[in-house]
């Protein structure tokens, strides 16, 4: 018996994740853009005509969802699944990148409106047949909605992790670890690095912020709209009630799917308390007011290309601090930042004085994360996606630990044969 995987993207880069399974059905695992190129140029999946017979969507960053409305050019009616708060997080990402892409994309708007019409909510734990085909979605722990994907053909299991982090978080509980897979398709973003302590980073950050204000000034928290800023506003409000925090950017928007899918968070009765406690900015003079005082200020862009932060940055008094709490891609705003010195902005550069400092809350598994997953998934086959170098870590897993682990290539079809 033979199953093929087509790797259209995420394949020795992170960005653009689409993968093609063939078992009796076509299968299109997740259809994502790479936004951030080292080419300056947006990248999509490597066949812009594949023809599934339907697709999964793991969750909801650009990066997995982007081009799923592409899937529409072509006059099709399949249908994709996802989780309820993905769908309605797609809904705001996708509007925003044709804001900013417009032409840029390969679809237009006839087909987002399209898109939307053919998802088909699949919970997770819910199993779902399609022929032989059986799939099932679990919580993968990475954002809200987001999930691995679990299918059982002919025997064989065959997992796609997505995102995801085992760890728990103040928004998620983690990743729950799943047994006897037989393929293990799985994401490597940290394959090289660990993870500092998580409780110790959260310390840290405090103090910093606890610092900044007592010297009078704001912290500033460039924080992605998905994700990140929900993550801080809950960990901000559970070590300190009190500090005043402002919210501006797309996160509002995202915050409010958040609170509306509660059962997709950890706790969502201390999430509402939390985000009824902070201002979400609405206004001009809510925007004056939260440079006006010490406070803390958490806002898109995470990777400061565009968005309200840029204008925090040049109101904000000279005793005010930058935390970054994401990676940054080489180029952007944000890692000129931390690496030059400067910014550009309306194409010019501008110097920045503003102290900085980099922690890393990030939303994937980190090394041992990853080790962890794969020895208790005991997979005869780990194909190795969505990270920088994965061909290293499948050595290691290879001759260190004796897996039979492939990093393919972009393009490359995979035969799966038993
Ligand atoms: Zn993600
Ligand atoms: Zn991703």
């Amino acid at each position: 018996m033979e199953m093929f995987l087509d790797c259209l993207g995420a394949s020795r880069e992170v960005g653009r994740s689409a993968f093609m399974l063939r078992t009796d059905k076509r299968i299109m695992l997740d259809y994502g853009i790479k936004i951030f190129d080292e080419s300056g140029n947006a990248k999509f999946p490597i066949d812009m005509n594949a023809n599934p017979d339907f697709a999964i969507l793991s969750h909801a960053h650009l990066d997995h969802s982007g081009c799923i409305p592409a899937l529409y050019t072509q006059n099709r009616a399949l249908k994709w699944y996802a989780t309820p708060p993905t769908r309605e997080i797609c809904e705001v990402l996708w509007k925003d990148s044709m804001k900013i892409m417009g032409e840029g994309l390969p679809y237009r708007i006839q087909h987002f409106k399209k898109a939307l019409k053919h998802w088909t909510p699949l919970l997770y734990n819910q199993r779902m047949r399609m022929g032989e085909t059986d799939i099932c979605l679990l919580d993968a722990g990475h954002i809200s909605g987001s999930a691995m994907v679990d299918i059982k053909y002919k025997g064989k299991r065959i997992l796609y992790t997505g995102d995801f982090k085992e760890e728990g978080t103040f928004m998620h509980k983690g990743a729950n670890y799943v047994d006897d897979v037989d393929i293990l398709i799985i994401e490597s973003t940290y394959a090289t690095r660990e993870h500092p302590s998580r409780k110790q980073l959260e310390k840290h950050m405090m103090d910093e912020i606890n610092q900044t204000l007592d010297n009078g000034g704001n912290a500033l928290l460039p924080a992605f709209a998905l994700g990140r800023t929900q993550e801080l506003i809950a960990l901000i409000r559970h070590y300190n009630k009190n500090v005043p925090v402002f919210v501006d950017g797309m996160g509002r928007e995202i915050t409010k799917i958040y609170l509306k899918h509660h059962q997709y968070i950890r706790d969502a009765k201390a999430f509402r308390k939390a985000v009824r406690s902070v201002n979400i900015v609405g206004s001009i003079a809510d925007k004056k007011a939260a440079t006006r005082e010490p406070s803390v200020i958490i806002s898109s862009a995470g990777m400061l290309n565009g968005g309200p932060m840029l204008n925090y940055m040049t109101r904000a008094n000279n005793a005010s601090k930058m935390i970054f709490t994401g990676y940054c891609v080489e180029g952007t705003n944000g890692w000129l930042l931390q690496n030059k010195g400067h910014i550009i902005r309306d194409e010019q550069e501008l110097m920045v004085d503003m102290p900085f400092e980099y922690m890393d809350l990030s939303a994937h598994a980190g090394r041992t994360g990853l080790l962890q997953f794969i020895e208790k998934a005991n997979p005869e086959k780990v194909i190795l996606v969505h990270g920088d170098k994965p061909e290293d870590f499948a050595k290691d897993l290879k001759e260190g630990r004796g897996y039979d682990a492939i990093a393919p290539l972009p393009g490359e079809r995979v035969t799966l044969s038993f």
